[in-house]
C-alpha cells in the first residue's frame, strides 16, 4: 500500500513527458491556461491557450452535457455561437440553440468522442429545436438530440424542417466559418431547396454521422500564426459530390479486393503537438 502511494505521488509529480499520451495530459486539465488566447496547430493535432468559456446558459442558448467540461473555445468561437443562437431564435419553434461539444479547457486530444475539436474552433450544434432554455444541469445530461436521417443518411426524415436549412445556411454564410459537416442526405436536401444564392453551399461538407448534430468549423482567426487551416473545399456548390455520397449509400460499391487495410492510428503523444502545447499544459 505504501509502495503504491509512493508510486502514485511520483506519477502525479513527474512533469509531462513528451512521450505521454496527449489525451491523458489534456483530459486531466479542468481549467484554461492563463495565457493570451491562441489556437496552436491543426483541428486534429493541436491545443488551445487562454480559452474562453461558453456560459452554461444565455438568452438564446444552453450548453449541454456540462459534466464533459467541453464548453471552451477560442473567443471568436464563443462570439460566433452567441451570434448564431440569436439568429436561430428567430426561427419558428426554436428558442435558440442547444450547444454540444466545443473543446476541453486547454484543447488537445480527448479521451473520448472526437479526433478534431482540439484548437477551440470546432463546435457541435444539436439538431433538436430547443423548446426550453431552462433545463437544469441534470436535464442537460439526460436529454438527447434527435436524428434527422432516413435510409442510413441518404435522405432527411420528417423531423427535418426549413428552419434547419435556414440555421445551417446562416452558419455557412458567416465569414468566420470554414466548413460545416453534416450527413449527405441533408446536403442534398438543402441543394434542392435553395432557390436563392447558392454560394454558402460550398462550405457544407457531407460526412459520416452528423445526423444528431451539425459540426461548425471556424477558420483560423486572422493573423494567428501557428494555427493551421484546412484546405478550402473545392470550388462550386458541391451538390454533385453530395449526390455521389447518397448514391454510394443506396448502392454501395462492391468491396475492392485490392484495398489496403487502414493502419490502426497511434495515439498522439505530447511530442506530436506543436511545441507551444507543452507551455499550455504547464501554465497555471
Ligand atoms: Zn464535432
Amino acid at each position: 500500500m505504501v509502495r503504491f502511494l509512493v508510486l502514485l505521488v511520483l506519477a502525479l509529480s513527474t512533469p509531462a513527458s513528451a512521450q505521454q499520451e496527449a489525451r491523458q495530459l489534456f483530459g486531466a486539465k479542468t481549467g484554461p491556461s492563463f495565457q493570451e488566447s491562441a489556437s496552436h496547430g491543426g483541428y486534429a493535432k493541436g491545443c488551445l491557450a487562454g480559452a474562453a468559456r461558453l456560459n452554461e446558459s444565455g438568452t438564446t442558448w444552453q450548453a449541454m452535457r456540462l459534466s464533459r467540461n467541453r464548453n471552451w473555445g477560442h473567443p471568436e468561437l464563443i462570439d460566433f455561437i452567441q451570434d448564431l443562437s440569436a439568429k436561430a431564435a428567430r426561427q419558428p419553434g426554436w428558442a435558440g440553440l442547444y450547444v454540444g461539444d466545443l473543446s476541453q479547457p486547454r484543447g488537445g486530444p480527448m479521451k473520448s468522442g472526437h479526433r478534431s475539436h482540439q484548437i477551440g474552433l470546432d463546435v457541435d450544434i444539436w439538431m433538436l429545436p430547443p423548446k426550453s432554455l431552462n433545463l437544469s444541469s441534470n436535464e442537460r445530461e439526460k436529454l438527447s438530440s434527435i436524428s434527422m436521417r432516413r435510409a442510413k443518411g441518404a435522405f432527411t426524415n420528417s423531423s427535418w424542417t426549413r428552419a434547419h436549412h435556414e440555421i445551417i445556411k446562416a452558419a455557412a454564410s458567416d465569414r468566420r466559418v470554414a466548413r460545416i459537416f453534416v450527413f449527405p442526405g441533408a446536403k442534398v436536401q438543402m441543394c434542392k431547396d435553395e432557390k436563392g444564392n447558392r454560394a454558402w453551399l460550398n462550405k457544407i461538407r457531407p460526412w459520416y454521422g452528423h445526423h444528431y448534430h451539425f459540426h461548425v468549423r471556424l477558420s483560423c482567426p486572422r493573423g494567428m500564426r501557428g494555427c493551421v487551416d484546412q484546405a478550402a473545399p473545392p470550388p462550386g456548390d458541391g451538390c454533385a459530390d453530395a449526390q455521389d455520397w447518397v448514391d454510394n449509400i443506396l448502392n454501395p460499391p462492391p468491396p475492392n479486393p485490392n484495398a489496403k487495410k487502414a493502419k490502426p492510428r497511434r495515439e498522439l503523444v505530447l511530442a506530436d503537438l506543436p511545441r507551444e502545447c507543452a507551455g499550455v499544459l504547464q501554465s497555471r
